[in-house]
């Protein structure tokens, strides 16, 4: 079952158009694949929808899975971030994704760029980034109650820049115990969790999220995942698969989750 259900389009910040990314998903040979929009959020970002933008997405998803019907299943998602406002359904699945943190009232993005990052750890954090990490972990916590998600997406987005821990060290007791706590309070949600390899095909890691210790903290806890591209261009619909499904299986996996017709299903890795 070959499917990615992390994609992007141009009715967001990603390069293609949803029929673009329909073609490549059947060149591939793909069996289904799931449209994951940024919903609008608070403040509004350039790299989500507008309130506007929502039901033209939804109409071109809709009418994609009837024209390509026999050929590849279509799903209807949308990725939410804690402080998208509630979007009307229905959606075949969701997305919750933490993608900035607050600080004296003002929103500090994750994942923007390093020097946003450093500059508002400065700023708001008095240069700690691990004071910025434990906000975002709190945050990540509270993402399946926010957003009513199925699929907790990239659950350690704060280390994009962070690769050999460049910027901050994520063995240190502060950071373990911030990750490790989102991970036992998600833990009793029933959520799946992303190998998501987004950050390679773009060019910031080597490696997908999570952190491997994490991956197997997960795995410890008997926690389902999938596997996702987080893909902003139709060439980089299932970018380094092969790599996320070994590094699920030195993890200790033997099964991800897929989304049928009939809900989300495990299949073997
Ligand atoms: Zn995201
Ligand atoms: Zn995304």
């Amino acid at each position: 079952m070959i499917q990615n259900l992390h994609t992007h389009t141009v009715f967001c910040d990603g390069k293609d158009a949803p029929e673009e990314m329909v073609r490549a998903a059947v060149a591939l040979g793909m069996d289904s694949l799931g449209f994951s929009g940024h919903a609008p959020m608070e403040p509004p970002g350039s790299w989500t929808m507008s309130e506007e933008d929502v039901p033209r997405y939804r109409a071109e998803i809709l009418r994609l899975r009837e024209a390509y019907a026999g050929r590849l299943e279509i799903f209807l998602g949308l990725e939410l971030d804690a402080d998208s406002p509630p979007q009307t359904g229905p959606w075949d699945y969701t997305i919750g994704s933490v993608h900035q943190v607050i600080r004296d009232g003002v929103p500090l993005p994750v994942d923007e760029s390093e020097p946003v990052l450093l500059q508002n750890a400065a700023r708001y954090c008095g240069g700690d980034l691990l004071a910025f990490a434990e906000d975002y972990y709190r945050r990540v916590g509270e993402v399946p109650e926010k957003t009513g998600c199925q699929i907790l997406g990239h659950f350690d987005l704060v280390c994009k820049f962070n690769e050999g821990d460049r910027l901050f060290d994520t063995s240190h007791p502060r950071y373990v115990a911030a990750a490790l706590g989102a991970l036992d309070r998600l833990a009793a949600q029933d959520v799946i969790f992303e190998i998501n390899t987004g950050a390679m095909s773009r060019g910031y890691r080597s490696a997908p999220y999570p952190a491997p210790w994490l991956l197997r903290a997960m795995e410890a806890r008997g926690l389902p995942i999938c596997i996702t591209s987080d893909c902003h261009r139709a060439d980089t619909l299932l970018y380094a698969f092969g790599q996320a499904e070994e590094l699920a299986r030195s993890c200790g996996y033997r099964e991800r989750m897929v989304l049928t017709r009939r809900g989300f299903q495990p299949v073997g890795i």
